[in-house]
């Protein structure tokens, strides 16, 4: 017998209805904004979703039809915030670029993206001028300024003023109605090899991440919450709270480029935020800031750290000193970014202080809409037993099926069903608590941010005097990893520390480059040849950085 079908209506799941519903219902709720220029800039959700429209026009009046790619290069503001509905709403996609990328990449990314607007802050207007030659796919560029803000002069052709295209429009536009699993943002995440790869979120999947995040074990939002999302809006949506926050109707505050503890801080306090999120290299920035300077926490009444493990002592810290519960979470690009959150549950009211405290360090249980497993080397299912450790599989409704383009399809086989391949190696315990124990994937991660092991191993063979070369992970109190760069020299060969730095200048961003250089005969092998960075890793755990 055929099953019954449901008599509900249809009403897609689209991110322009969360900006009209923030509107509707929370019109005289602010958002409040750190400009690029220093100044601050508030106005509500009602005046926001007007210029959402407008822009949504604008960018139809520059040519743009469904599909079309909208780049930005740009920190968390309010036309920033407009781009992610206005672009979104409009059956555009908004492309958030990381601008912290080495240039060529930056260039790569949108070409590979075809962006055909590129939309920046003021800061990027160099940046974007010396990429001019490398992006063939723009067609208009739209600098996120207002006319007394715009250069005399500059290289871009098709340069537009953002307010100026505001200001043309009326705002007489319906948002379109249309299938909820077209395509509404994209976000690049570093590869461990070659380029970076796309993670093409929908309508549907970003709405769901929104509702998801917002659950009270979750991020728990709530309209009485004012949020500063400290994570960028260039890296995986600002972790949904851009979604999140009008979902709920809570009053958003956006910090700008200022992202150090005491123009943090002061924001806090001056908006009184209750609720926050980033990764745990910004909170060591707070934490010193609030110990120098002997202040405390008014409002601020949790956050979210994650992006990499947060260490027991900064829950700490923040917790008994501060007054701050810290919710330990984890995630990737590839998943919205949300996948655990480590929240307790009645049951775990009564354990020790101890356990409780180990559960919480936890990178925590999945939220509705995320499944996992883990799997050992001969690919079976592990069990959950707190103490089996192996590669981390999610699936779920905000988990990316395939990369942009034709980047490829990760996703394996288990039990019949398809899972992504995290790169994480964890455990899970019986009360579906995972923890990540360590990485397969070869990659470091330096305050949040990706750095290609593969990419640095490169450019170092490049070098004459250079027989191997292995970059792994060195631990480092301010940024959680840094790359460790280990090479054997060709026989007869010199070549010291500062030659074998000053090598990779102008090569790679700044940042990107490896903090030491250790000098060894040998690099160990395995069987098949590959390097065995596992057992570099053990030798040099107890390695000090030059600065750390
Ligand atoms: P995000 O930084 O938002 O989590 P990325 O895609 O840049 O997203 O990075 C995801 C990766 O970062 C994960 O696969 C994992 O290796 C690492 N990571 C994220 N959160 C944590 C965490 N809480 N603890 C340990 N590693 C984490």
């Amino acid at each position: 017998m055929a099953a019954m079908p449901g008599q509900m209506m249809q009403m897609p799941l689209l991110i322009s209805s969360l900006i009209r519903h923030a509107a509707r219902h929370s019109g005289d709720t602010e958002i409040v904004s750190r400009r690029v220029e220093g100044d601050i800039h508030r106005y509500t959700y009602r005046d926001a979703e007007l210029r959402c429209r407008k822009l949504a026009q604008a960018l139809a009046r520059l040519g743009c039809t469904p599909g079309d790619r909208v780049g930005t290069l740009a920190w968390n503001g309010y036309r920033h915030f407009e781009i992610y509905y206005g672009a979104s709403g409009s059956q555009l996609v908004c492309h958030t670029i990381n601008p912290r990328l080495f240039p060529e990449q930056i260039a790569w990314i949108a070409t590979d993206a075809a962006d055909r607007v590129l939309c920046f802050d003021l800061s990027f207007l160099p940046l974007v001028e010396q990429l001019l030659p490398a992006l063939p796919t723009v067609r208009h560029f739209v600098l996120m300024t207002d006319r007394s803000h715009m250069p005399a002069a500059t290289a871009l052709p098709n340069l537009s003023c953002y307010e100026d295209l505001i200001d043309a429009e009326d705002g007489r536009y319906s948002w379109p109605v249309f299938d909820e699993n077209t395509a509404s943002s994209l976000c690049y995440t570093s590869g461990t090899t070659g380029h970076p790869k796309g993670a093409l979120y929908s309508h549907r999947s970003s709405v769901l991440h929104a509702y998801g995040a917002a659950l009270p074990d979750a991020m728990g939002c709530s309209a009485s919450d004012v949020i500063l999302p400290v994570v960028p809006m260039f890296h995986v949506n600002a972790w949904g709270l851009p979604y999140s926050a009008p979902m709920v109707g809570a009053k958003l505050v956006f910090p700008g480029p200022f992202l150090d503890g005491k123009s943090l801080h002061e924001l806090f306090e001056q908006e009184q935020v209750t609720f926050s999120a980033g990764v745990p290299t910004v909170w060591l920035g707070v934490i010193n800031h609030l110990k120098c300077a002997g202040l405390k926490m008014s409002s601020l009444k949790r956050t979210v750290i994650g992006g990499a493990a947060c260490p027991p002592a900064m829950r700490q810290t923040l917790e008994n000193d501060y007054g701050v519960e810290v919710i330990h979470a984890w995630g990737m690009t590839e998943l919205s970014p949300l996948g655990t959150l480590s929240k307790l549950g009645a049951s775990h009211r009564h354990l020790p202080a101890e356990q409780r405290q180990h559960l919480l360090e936890k990178q925590g249980r999945a939220i509705f809409g995320i499944d996992l497993a883990i799997v050992g080397d001969d690919g079976q299912a592990l069990p959950w037993d707190g103490k089996a450790s192996g590669d981390l599989l999610v699936r779920g409704s905000w988990v990316i099926d395939r990369y942009f383009g034709d980047a490829g399809c990760p996703l394996r086989e288990l039990d019949g069903e398809m899972w992504f391949p995290t790169g994480d190696v964890a455990t899970i315990d019986t009360d579906g608590f995972m923890q990540i124990t360590d990485r397969s994937k070869d990659v470091i991660k330096s305050g949040g941010e990706w750095i290609s092991s593969i990419e640095l191993e490169n450019i170092a063979m490049a070098h004459p005097a250079v027989l191997e070369a292995a970059v792994i992970a060195c631990r480092h109190p301010k940024w959680d990893e840094r790359p460790l760069l280990v090479v054997v020299r060709k026989p007869g060969a010199e070549l010291d520390r500062e030659r074998m730095l000053a090598f990779y200048a102008g090569k790679i961003a700044k940042w990107q480059i490896p903090d030491d250089v250790i000098f060894v005969d040998e690099i160990p092998h395995t069987a098949t040849g590959k390097m065995l960075k596992m057992k570099l890793r053990q030798q040099f755990a107890g390695h000090t950085l030059p600065d750390a």
